[in-house]
């Protein structure tokens, strides 16, 4: 699947064109590789007052991983990202300064630079003018992510329960906006709870665990299970049998085992189960990635089309859960998609979109049930990614879709499946019941 448009204003004589006429240049994202730098450039660690020991102990952190972390903005520097530390900031003045000094240093920005916040979630028992300096922090990362050009993104991390700053689940989502792993999350806060985390925050972060990915033939499943594969991960591989030939070379690739099956099948989270404990011994992590579209104006919809999309993409992870709750596995991580139309609504997706906010209810009702034995339930809510499925969409309503988001561009499924891999770490222990939306900033709000 490729967006010709991109390329063509990211080469050659229609490069020069493209310039020449203003037309809207998509950038060409970097994407994680093996020894790649984490950052493009120098981090300058950013605070207002009251937040400056938090900030020294994120820049005690980013230096930790080998990052050249600077404190004051000069004006020769190329920035790699900005962390922007506003843990402590308890009323809307102290934010100012801050926020400003962001401003002053995004034209010396790198492309496919960063912004990330370091910011506490409104609390129940909060002064209204502590609230309102915490809320608002959403807004300037959300508005920054609209501005910001050349690839770069704006994400923010929200730390509730008074979890510190050097949580592991707090470094382990810095380590991923930072990184290459989320070019295509943009606009995002993700919250972060004080959940027992362990591991270790970096490569190879599932080293020894057992996954399995539904939907593994092609697409977003497939790349979710060369991610997590190359994160150390052994891949069950799960697709229906009519997708075998594709299922095989996806295991293959992988090292990891197919099993053969249609999710919807009564006896599914049993089969899944017994094939991840009989096969490989343990199971860690699930990813319900299987889904399907039916596509009709509800006028138009027939029984069948909304029955089978609510079947594959809701009933059955909703019938799986429930045998892995059963099974009483200690940190199970649970994975499933969701999709920006189960957040915004979609024309003609009245079936899609109830299956994927459901998918989203269920996922937070389900983190609550597993945080007690540290597992974690979240979601993630892909926007527009190229993929068979969405080729599928006539030519005009894609070049709208593919053009509408921050980035202007769609995702490539391995940007999907590096907030999976991010999701399911150890380290990430902090993050439950969260919706991940990665759709390069693509709705208004949210
Ligand atoms: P895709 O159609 O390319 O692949 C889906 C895979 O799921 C296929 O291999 C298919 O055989 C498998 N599958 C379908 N029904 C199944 C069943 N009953 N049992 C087992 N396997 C089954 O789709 P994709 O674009 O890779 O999407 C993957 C997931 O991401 C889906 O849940 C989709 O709703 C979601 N999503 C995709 C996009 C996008 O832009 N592509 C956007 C938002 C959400």
């Amino acid at each position: 699947m490729t967006d010709r448009y991109a390329q063509a204003v990211n080469s050659g004589f229609t490069k020069t064109l493209a310039k020449k006429l203003g037309l809207p240049r998509p950038a060409i994202l970097r994407r994680y590789r093996d020894g790649d730098p984490l950052t493009v450039g120098p981090v300058l660690v950013l605070a207002d007052a009251a937040s400056k020991a938090d900030a020294d102990a994120v820049a005690r952190t980013l230096l930790g991983w080998d990052l050249d972390v600077r404190r004051d903005h000069h004006d020769d520097v190329r920035w790699g990202a900005v962390v922007v530390v506003l843990t402590e900031a308890a009323e809307p003045t102290a934010v100012t300064e801050p926020v400003l000094a962001v401003g002053s240093v995004l034209r010396s920005l790198a492309g496919n630079g960063r912004v990330v916040t370091v910011s506490r979630a409104p609390a129940a028992d909060d002064s209204p003018a502590v609230a309102a300096t915490r809320q608002g922090v959403d807004a300037v990362v959300r508005s920054l992510g609209k501005e910001l050009r050349g690839g770069s993104t704006s994400n923010g991390i929200v730390l509730t329960d008074d979890v510190e700053v050097g949580h592991p689940s707090v470094l382990a989502t810095l380590r991923f906006f930072l990184s290459a792993k989320s070019a295509y999350v943009d606009g995002q806060l993700l919250r972060v709870g004080t959940a027992d985390a362990t591991g270790i925050v970096g490569d190879r972060a599932l080293d020894g665990q057992v996954a399995v990915v539904t939907g593994a033939a092609r697409g977003i499943g497939a790349a979710i299970a060369r991610t997590l594969a190359r994160d150390g991960a052994i891949v069950v591989c799960v697709d229906v049998p009519a997708a075998g030939e594709a299922l095989a070379a996806t295991a293959n690739a992988v090292g990891g085992t197919t099993l053969q099956l249609d999710v919807t099948a009564d006896d599914a989270g049993q089969r899944i189960l017994d094939h991840a404990r009989e096969r490989h011994g343990r199971l860690d992590v699930v990813v319900h990635n299987a889904g399907i579209t039916r596509d009709k104006l509800l006028a138009n919809m027939k029984p069948a089309q909304w029955e089978s999309v609510v079947a594959v993409n809701l009933a059955a992870q909703l019938r799986i859960n429930e045998v892995l709750l059963a099974a009483g596995i200690d940190g199970l991580r649970i994975v499933s998609l969701a999709s920006t139309s189960g957040i915004a609504g979609n024309k003609g997706q009245t079936n899609y979109g109830f299956s994927k906010a459901g998918v989203i209810g269920h996922t937070r009702a389900t983190a609550r049930l597993l945080a007690a034995s540290g597992g974690t339930a979240n979601a993630v809510a892909p926007g527009f990614i190229e993929t068979e499925m969405t080729s599928r969409i006539p030519f005009a309503t894609r070049e709208v879709a593919r053009r509408i988001p921050s980035l202007a561009q769609g995702g490539q499924p391995v940007d999907v499946a590096e907030a999976i891999a991010f999701l399911a770490s150890p380290a990430a222990a902090g993050v439950n019941g969260q919706v991940l939306r990665v759709c390069g900033q693509h709705l208004v709000g949210q």
